[in-house]
């Protein structure tokens, strides 16, 4: 895959993203600060929409981490991200040094 692809993947990744950035946000709003969340697939595929749910502190400790997005099991691009987190409900990917990790820093929503 090309540099522009590279970019079209991170572009999706960080969209998803900021919607379970939103999702989590929300949470909070209704005082609920329940012990879980359900998020959406923060994959490549724009038209994948598949829901996790795991724990809030899971989700912060990826979230810290620009680079890091959670995926349901199997949906990893090898070619641009690696498995650091392997668990029975979602994987959390790393991109790899490139374009676009380079990318998934410049939308970390939280920078
Ligand atoms: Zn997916």
């Amino acid at each position: 895959m090309s540099d522009e692809q590279g970019r079209r993947v991170g572009l999706n990744e960080s969209l998803f993203r900021q919607v379970n950035e939103q999702i989590e946000s929300l949470n909070h709003g209704f005082g609920a600060d329940l012990p879980t969340l359900t998020v959406i697939c923060e994959c490549a595929d724009g038209d994948c929409a598949e829901r996790i749910e795991m724990a809030i502190s899971a989700y912060e400790q990826v979230r810290a981490d620009p680079r890091r997005y959670i995926v349901v099991p199997g949906h990893v691009v090898q070619e641009f991200e690696s498995i650091v987190e392997h668990t029975g409900g979602y994987d959390v990917v790393e991109k790899r040094p490139g374009e676009a990790a380079k990318l998934a820093e410049e939308t970390d929503p939280r920078s």
